[in-house]
């Protein structure tokens, strides 16, 4: 098969759009760090397109009807967002799915504490990380705190670069005999991962939280921070062919699916956008997609359409098993460094383009989606005449490890679900690398689902 790069077949044209786009995507990394940021950042591209909450629908009485823009909200952490098409939306839905939490060291509720003159906030991993990753290196804090009553505080502390980041120790090499012969795993346990945050006693740092943000001690326990690496998204490579960044999985693919979204100005099949939250600890609670917030949304939006018609709940039920999905998070590129971990001709490689991955899961597929090949197909002939490059990987070899994504999940209502996404490098680590041609191929590729006529 040939293994030509996205980047040798772009026109001068396509490459200064890449580019475009890529710097708009960086511009949005560096601001959107926590599920909330990016639930502001693409509420804002939204309703600059028109977009307007349920409720305007509701009290309005307006109905809605084909043409029509609607979005919710739940929770400041997971979203929808449905373009309503000609079509009836019994027939189906085009969905891009996405994302947007990453793993990250949350505070604890009671995290504050003093040793030796040293100041340090005490935090609870979230999602799967290499622990000694994130030892002396520059952190941020973003989050909100919500006071007693209600108030809500909301923080970012460490991103300008005049304002004062925050650290992890790690302990001098000259003395590390005994943790040098740790497993990994036990290099940096979790109970160490605090984060320093002054050297001149508790006392004036709690001072300065009360006089410039208003909280006290006991305002953490109805707080929400998470402690993430401090700086903007960067290019990366003499070529400036890659993007490192933060928090890459997922947001890569929520801003494509957002974008992609926003740009599809007619659709046929009625258009939805699902960006959740809770995927990297297993899609649990309100605003992950174990959530029924999705599925109330979908017949709250029918219920605005179809008044007097059959009952709302079976038009949902029609609706989401007749829908298609691309549930897109990212894909292990191949990294030659740790090449035994791949299987060559089943994994996804930077520059190659969008990536799809028939199933996904760990050991006999398990716990993963499986697409079926007529959707598959479907995707190959579309893709075909937009000229889209993809690659078909699975997460890394057989047995190794593996994962799951949110794509078991929407279908259980019985529609066409398959993961896609791109290849990125040290998936996880506090600085994740992509690259520049992938990322917007794979929001052309969405695009490409989204726009194709429904005579398929
Ligand atoms: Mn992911
Ligand atoms: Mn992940």
């Amino acid at each position: 098969m040939e293994t030509k790069t996205v980047w040798e077949t772009y026109s001068y044209e396509t490459k200064r759009e890449c580019e475009g786009f890529c710097k708009e995507y960086m511009d949005f990394l560096s601001r959107a760090k926590t599920e909330r940021e990016c639930i502001a950042a693409f509420r804002q591209q939204l309703e600059a397109d028109g977009y307007r909450p349920l409720g305007f629908y509701q009290k309005e009485r307006k109905g809605l009807g084909p043409g029509d823009k609607v979005y919710e909200v739940h929770m400041d952490k997971t979203l929808v967002a449905f373009h309503i098409g000609s079509q009836p939306m019994e027939d189906g839905m085009n969905i891009l799915a996405a994302h947007l939490d990453s793993p990250r060291l949350d505070l604890k509720q009671a995290p504050l504490y003093e040793k030796e003159g040293l100041v340090y906030l005490d935090t609870h991993y979230y999602g799967g990380i290499k622990k000694y990753q994130w030892v002396s290196m520059p952190l941020a804090l973003h989050g909100v705190v919500i006071k007693e009553d209600g108030q809500r505080v909301e923080l970012t502390m460490g991103e300008e670069p005049r304002e004062p980041v925050f650290f992890i120790s790690d302990l001098l090499i000259h003395l590390a005999q005994e943790q040098m012969k740790k497993k990994a795993e036990k290099v940096i346990e979790g109970e160490q991962l605090d984060v320093i945050i002054g050297s001149r006693e508790l006392e004036p740092i709690l001072r300065l939280l009360e006089e410039k943000y208003g909280i006290t001690e006991e305002d953490f326990f109805s707080a929400e921070i998470e402690v993430v690496p401090a700086g903007q998204a960067r290019e990366a490579g003499l070529d400036r062919s890659m993007v490192l960044a933060y928090g890459q999985d997922d947001k890569v693919c929520a801003y494509g699916a957002c974008r992609a979204f926003i740009e599809d100005e007619t659709p046929q099949r009625t258009d939805c956008l699902l960006l959740v939250d809770k995927e990297e600890i297993g899609s649990v609670g309100a605003t992950g997609m174990e959530s029924g917030f999705f599925e109330n949304m979908v017949a709250e939006v029918l219920s605005l359409m179809e008044k007097g018609k059959e009952a709302v709940w079976l038009s949902t039920r029609r609706c989401l098993s007749k829908s298609r999905m691309l549930s897109a998070d990212v894909n292990s590129g191949f990294d030659p460094t740790f090449g035994d971990c791949f299987e060559g001709k089943n994994s996804s490689y930077l520059g190659r383009g969008m990536v799809l991955s028939k199933f996904s899961g760990s050991s006999g597929k398990s716990g993963g989606n499986d697409a079926n090949p007529e959707f598959i197909a479907y995707l190959r002939r579309i893709f075909g005449e937009k000229r889209i490059m993809f690659q078909m990987a699975e997460l890394g070899k057989v047995d190794l490890g593996g994962g799951g994504t949110i794509a078991y999940i929407p279908a259980r209502y019985g529609m066409e679900v398959v993961d896609c996404g791109i290849a990125v490098l040290n998936m996880h680590a506090p600085w994740e690398a992509a690259d520049k041609g992938d990322i917007y191929e794979m929001k052309r590729g969405m695009s490409a689902f989204l726009t194709a006529k429904n005579n398929h």
